[in-house]
């Protein structure tokens, strides 16, 4: 087998075994290049200490020296360069005890999580696969590298690894890698969130985000987010929908285009529903207020998940406002919306509809469909027509306020904020003259 590793990931290489060591690029990289999926790092291995890899090449910086890490840069580019190492004693289910310099390459590859991930490669010596992660790449089959149920007490972060993977690749988790996640499950309450939470981004942004199922199955989303369990136990006996909240969570996830902050959206937006559900005389359940409760209730998860405050700030936004649906289809009606929505999430809030409607009941999705069409067409000629929707667009700043009399203070934001409103009722009044006139000082 052939692979095409990038000139410089080569030099770095040709360096090393000029100056007598092994190295191959590892991992992630020689997956993804056997897929002929384009890699997002070319990491080396190799038998030179650290300090040796230092004193081969002119510029490095010591990233993770501990674990035996060296960042390599060749020009604008960087390449780390690992240490053959076997991970020591896991006392914690997190972190080795220690870690360990090994001369064997095969010995560094033995810790590796799945065999997929566990192949090495250089120029000379060619494919070094001894956990057939070939063979695993052919079948798309996720599968650990030796004992599952070992490997997942060691690092807990590996059970929510390997539906990663499976919806990165659209491959099976292997019959006992799967049955070791399921037992194992309970271990990620000692992983940290932040682990956690990179790799639930990287699984919703993949092919395959509805793989998110599979946490559920396996008992992974009772440990980190019981509020999703709560949506799969969750009915709607309404017309309008035809599954669980959390199916329809997950066929919502599904219908949006791939970005974090809406994919986090689709697979929260209903959240706030278990917690608000009443089923009337007719057996219809009703969820008044799930907006603003989802909000709230996405907003902790979030934290818990130790997300940055504009995803999260975003996030509950977008969940609070997205079942505003009276909005009257005149070009007036959607400036109102745009202005109480906000400008700048008016277009992902129509997003999140369109995947909200998506993932309803079939039958009655056609007329929903053209509604938001029309919605969207509006909005479309108001945009062209470049009327003021916020604030940056308003004919009047804070500064021609004062220039024009009024002292500094709350009050200036108060009058800019009637200004806007009166702009959004009236866009022709949008001018500094005018508005500037309106004012009683
Ligand atoms: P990505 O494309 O997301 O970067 P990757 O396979 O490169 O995928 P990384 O997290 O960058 O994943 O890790 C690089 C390599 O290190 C993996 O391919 C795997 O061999 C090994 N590895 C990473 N995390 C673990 C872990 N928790 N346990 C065992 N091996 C791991
Ligand atoms: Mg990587």
């Amino acid at each position: 087998m052939i692979i095409k590793i990038p000139e410089k990931a080569n030099q770095i290489i040709a360096r090393l075994v000029q100056a007598g060591f092994e190295a191959y690029v590892v991992g992630g990289c020689v997956r993804d290049a056997v897929l002929g999926r384009p890699a997002a790092d070319w990491d080396i291995t190799t038998n030179a200490r650290p300090e040796q890899v230092k004193a081969l090449f002119p510029r490095t910086i010591d990233t993770g020296i501990q674990h035996g890490t060296v960042t390599v840069m060749s020009g604008k580019e960087s390449f780390e360069v690992t240490t053959y190492r076997i991970d020591g004693e896991y006392c914690d289910g997190r972190h080795p005890s220690e870690v360990i310099f090994t001369p064997s390459l095969l010995e560094d590859l033995k810790r590796r999580d799945f065999t997929i991930n566990a192949m090495a490669y250089n120029e000379t010596e060619g494919l070094v696969d001894a956990f057939n992660g070939i063979e695993d790449l052919k079948k798309g089959r996720i599968r650990c590298v030796g004992e599952p149920g070992e490997r997942f007490t060691e690092d807990g972060l590996r059970i929510l690894r390997a539906v990663r993977f499976s919806a990165q690749l659209g491959f099976a988790i292997e019959d006992r890698t799967r049955e070791a996640v399921k037992k194992f499950a309970p271990g990620l309450s000692r992983i940290s969130a932040e682990r956690i939470q990179t790799e639930l981004v990287k699984l919703l942004v993949s092919d395959h985000p509805d793989t998110f199922r599979t946490l559920y199955d396996t008992g992974i989303t009772a440990v980190i987010l019981p509020e999703f369990d709560a949506c799969m136990e969750t009915p709607q006996n309404h017309p309008h929908h035809c599954c669980c909240v959390g199916e329809h969570l997950l066929l919502t996830v599904q219908a949006i285009e791939r970005d974090k902050v809406l994919r986090l959206a689709a697979l929260l937006h209903d959240i706030g529903k278990p917690g608000v559900r009443l089923r009337d005389e007719q057996g219809i359940d009703h969820f008044h207020g799930h907006g603003d409760t989802g909000a709230e209730l996405a907003g902790g998860i979030l934290r818990r998940l130790r997300f940055d405050n504009d995803t999260i700030c975003r996030v509950k936004h977008l969940i609070r406002v997205h079942d505003y649906r009276q909005i009257p289809l005149t070009a007036k009606g959607v400036r109102r919306a745009v202005f109480r929505i906000g400008k700048e999430y008016f277009p992902d809030y129509l997003k999140l509809r369109r995947a909200d409607i998506l993932a309803q009941n079939p039958a009655m999705q056609q007329e929903k469909l053209e509604t938001l069409k029309e919605l969207e067409k509006i909005y479309g000629q108001i945009l062209k027509e470049q009327s003021c929707l916020s604030l940056k667009e308003l004919a009047v700043t804070g500064k021609d306020l004062i220039q024009a009399g009024m002292k500094p203070g709350p009050e200036l934001g108060e009058i800019l904020d009637k200004m806007l409103e009166l702009v959004i009722e009236r866009p022709e009044c949008n001018t500094k003259e005018y508005l500037l006139s309106q004012l009683k000082i």
